[in-house]
């Protein structure tokens, strides 16, 4: 399963990367901290935290999808 991030909604909280930094790095986008999710597929050993992430997500910004 992959993993994106609507950028337009994310508020760069970072608690996607803070909890799962394997999948999610925050990066600046102009003056805005943003979360990019790692290329690719999702490692197994994380999938459930991703998953897990994605309903917590504050503005719902995560989609994990395959
Ligand atoms: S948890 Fe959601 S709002 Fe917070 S940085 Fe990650 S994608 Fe953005």
């Amino acid at each position: 399963m992959r993993a994106t991030v609507d950028r337009e909604v994310c508020i760069g909280c970072e608690f996607c990367a803070s909890t799962c930094p394997k999948v999610f790095t925050i990066k600046m986008v102009g003056e805005d901290e943003k979360s990019f999710p790692i290329e690719g597929e999702i490692p197994e050993d994380v999938l459930e935290l991703a998953l897990d992430i994605e309903t917590k997500c504050p503005v719902a910004a995560i989609a994990i999808e395959d």
